[in-house]
């Protein structure tokens, strides 16, 4: 225990993992040393990352240890402020790790039955892509039951609700992620076609154009927009001005400027 608190400690992730790795499955998980072990800054992230890792052996024993750590309320609290650990547990426990749930009711016990239950809700929801069905159907199984039964007890309508958003979340993700790709595909061909003003009235290109990309825009999705000269964007800018302003407030993450 004391060189496994040690390695968590230290922030060297690969040490933490393999400390880990070399735990015995019995060895023994109180609240006292759940405590030795979150006890340093860095030992709480380091669980968290082992339990996200693809090492099987580190992550099971990460989950051990927070379950350990979650039997103290104070530490409890920790676990759920600690960003990525509860929806980390989640899909441990999806996956049919028993200490990973064990350690989601002790927190969700301690008071942050909403966190738990929104980090469990993820798993309601098929996450897609091939092969995932059986695993998936599993772990939205094991959801449902960690939702309707002690401590979090949400009542069956509850849990169906949680289940239509996470459904409908799970869709929006899928078509954000296809939205993103066309983005980055119509910047790509934007960007190999030939450069020429932007102007209809000019399309001005050729070695002996000066064309200057139009600032407002730069790095937007359609690529640079050039101009041969201010006139020309001048002109052009009735045209523009749309694309020109959602491009910008996109890149900052706003709506568009009416
Ligand atoms: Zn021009
Ligand atoms: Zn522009």
């Amino acid at each position: 225990m004391e060189s496994l608190a040690a390695a968590l400690a230290s922030g060297d992730a690969a040490a933490a993992a393999a400390a880990l790795a070399g735990l015995p499955a019995d060895a023994a998980t109180t609240a006292e040393h759940g405590a030795a072990l979150l006890a340093a800054d860095g030992a709480l992230p380091a669980l968290v990352s082992a339990l996200g890792s693809g090492n099987t052996a580190a992550a099971a024993a990460a989950s051990r240890c927070l379950r350990a750590a979650a039997l103290g309320a104070p530490l409890a609290e920790r676990i759920a402020g600690a960003g990525g650990a509860l929806p980390a547990l989640a899909r441990r426990f999806g996956g049919g790790d028993a200490a990973a749930g064990d350690a989601l009711r002790a927190v969700a016990a301690a008071g942050h039955g909403a966190c738990v239950a929104a980090a469990a809700a993820e798993l309601l929801a098929p996450a897609g892509g091939a092969g995932a069905g059986a695993a998936d159907e599993g772990a939205a199984g094991r959801a449902r039951a960690l939702l309707l039964a002690e401590p979090l007890s949400l009542p069956e309508v509850a849990v169906d609700a949680l289940a239509r958003c996470a459904a409908t979340t799970s869709r929006l993700r899928a078509r954000v992620q296809a939205l993103e790709a066309l983005l980055a595909a119509a910047a790509a061909e934007a960007a190999a076609r030939p450069e020429a003003c932007a102007a209809g009235a000019c399309r001005k290109s050729g070695a002996d154009v000066r064309l200057k990309p139009c600032a407002g825009c730069q790095g937007g999705p359609a690529g640079r927009i050039l101009y041969c000269s201010p006139q020309c964007q001048r002109a052009d800018w009735q045209r523009h001005k749309p694309y020109c302003r959602a491009a910008a407030a996109a890149a900052v993450g706003g709506a568009p400027a009416p």
